[in-house]
């Protein structure tokens, strides 16, 4: 998604909605409000968000009934909440498919933390399936590197390059998501597993290795690059000079 992320917040206290919703756009989000369950579902047809932050208890229909219908038509992020007192299992929560729960009374940083988490997770599995895609097609090539997910196969520049399976798909999780920064846990969570419990220097000697190979001068890399604080990123390269490029 580029710009703001688009909001749906779904909330009928009038008190939470107007605190929350200056908040959230001071942290750049762009919001929709909805009041109640039906104009939640009316909202999210209308306005196509990026994530729903759902209350529980909501006149007319349930928190619970609006997520059960949303997943029926979106795989949008839905991160629910619910007030001290309307507390429900957690489990229950998760099952009806939000993606996250957050128990009311809330730290505000908490709840944009948990609300950036899914949206990244969902711009990972949306490459991902971008990559399933490319999988049943032709091979993903960004200037002079290609990948060939079926084949496990890749080119560069023109050469074939023999990658072991952890340099393959970190490769090929910073191409799918070429032009954009992939946080260090995220690229441990598609390569290694969310259960990976090892170092992240790891992450950083596979970057290493994969430099040597893909690179023209791997200590001053182009296409993989570091992204101080925060992780990685498979720049597009520039257009060749000299290059009838626009401009
Ligand atoms: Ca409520």
């Amino acid at each position: 998604m580029n710009g703001s992320p688009r909001v749906l917040v779904v909330e009928d206290e009038p008190s939470f909605v107007e605190a929350l919703s200056a908040g959230l756009r001071r942290e750049g989000f762009a919001l929709d409000i909805a009041r109640d369950g039906r104009e939640a579902l009316d909202r999210f047809r209308a306005c196509e968000p990026d994530l729903v932050l759902l209350d529980v208890m909501l006149p007319r229909l349930s928190g619970l009934d609006v997520c059960r219908e949303i997943r029926t038509i979106s795989n949008v992020p839905i991160v629910m909440v619910s007030a001290k007192g309307e507390e429900i299992d957690t489990v229950v929560g998760l099952e009806v498919g939000a993606d996250d729960y957050v128990p009311k009374p809330y730290r505000f940083r908490e709840l944009v933390a948990r609300m950036r988490a899914a949206l990244r997770r969902a711009q990972l599995q949306e490459a991902q399936s971008g990559l399933a895609e490319a999988d049943s097609g032709q091979p993903l090539e960004i200037g002079d590197v290609s990948i060939d997910s079926q084949g496990h196969e890749v080119w560069v520049r023109g050469e074939t390059v023999r990658l072991p399976l952890k340099e393959f798909d970190l490769l090929r999780t910073l191409m799918v998501n070429a032009g954009r920064v992939v946080s260090r846990d995220d690229l441990i969570d598609e390569v290694w597993g969310a259960d990976y419990v090892g170092d992240t220097k790891t992450l950083d000697a596979h970057i290493r290795r994969l430099r040597r190979k893909i690179e023209v001068e791997p200590s001053n890399p182009r296409h993989i690059v570091t992204v101080r604080g925060v992780g990685y990123k498979y720049s597009e390269p520039a257009a060749s000079p000299g290059g009838k490029g626009d401009t």
